[in-house]
């Protein structure tokens, strides 16, 4: 069987903001540098999987983000009906990577041991670490715990011939990237291992942190687990809807696929 997928990112959302709010310790220059939300969707011969379930109308009211166009219209979009996927893979569960979790009431979901201790343990004490998670949103993915709907991985696992999650840490303690072969090679869909080209490329870390040292790392992993540079797929990037073709013509700054070279990174 072979083990060649078709990869694609779906924008939902976007949140604008100044250069200095995406790096610890700013940025000298006094420009915007919006980040745009996604969620990604891999379909190969094991089916379709969709890696992360974003956030909906209401958080992003609560969180004064953007909305752009709801998950289920995006991936409807490429033939992916939310309702009929078995398997979800949750990088991590800050508020914009976990939410919509009824839209997809047939699937598992994939996530690392690290992420549920993380997020429902003693660092949940502190205010500070608290600010990307929503306790409703943890509390969903306990209750599927409990409907036996979870599998937890434990660093580097395979889900299905061709694709693997690795934990990569640093920005969420349980934080894992997936890797996926296409047929340019391996394409790392980095979630938030780095947001944008900038935190691989320029060794910089973005605010929201549980260890810097392990973000580091995880940008060395990452170069070491894809074909190259070119690669690796930010996970908040704007950048990735201009280097990367639109999935189908109609679908240009919406949805782009990820097996094909991009024009430039
Ligand atoms: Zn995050
Ligand atoms: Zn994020």
């Amino acid at each position: 069987m072979s083990d060649i997928h078709e990869v694609y990112a779906v924008k939902y959302g976007r949140h604008e903001r100044k250069k200095a709010e995406n790096y610890i310790g700013g940025d000298p220059h006094d420009t915007n540098e919006p980040i745009d939300y996604f969620v990604w969707a891999i379909k190969g011969p094991s089916g379709n999987f969709v890696v992360d379930t974003g956030f909906d109308t209401a958080m992003a009211k609560k969180r004064r983000r953007k909305l752009d166009r709801p998950i289920p219209e995006g991936l409807k979009a490429i033939d992916v009906e939310a309702e009929k996927v078995e398997n979800v893979i949750v990088t991590h569960l800050h508020y914009d990577h976990c939410g919509n979790y009824d839209i997809f009431p047939n699937a598992r979901f994939h996530l690392q041991d690290m992420e549920m201790a993380y997020a429902s343990g003693r660092c949940m004490c502190h205010q500070h670490l608290r600010i990307p998670f929503e306790e409703e949103d943890v509390v969903a993915m306990v209750r599927k715990v409990f409907a036996g709907r979870v599998t937890f991985h434990d660093g580097a696992q395979q889900i299905a011939p061709g694709i693997t999650v690795h934990k990569i840490g640093g920005h969420s303690k349980g934080l894992q990237c997936v890797c996926v072969k296409t047929k340019r090679g391996t394409v790392v869909l980095a979630s938030d291992t780095t947001h944008l080209y900038s935190h691989i490329n320029e060794g910089r870390v973005f605010p929201i942190t549980y260890n810097v040292g392990e973000v580091l790392d995880g940008y060395d992993t990452m170069r070491r687990l894809a074909t190259s540079p070119n690669h690796v797929v930010p996970g908040h990037d704007p950048l990735v809807l201009q280097y990367y073709p639109a999935a189908k013509a109609g679908l240009e700054g919406w949805v782009a696929r990820l097996d094909v070279d991009p024009k430039t990174a």
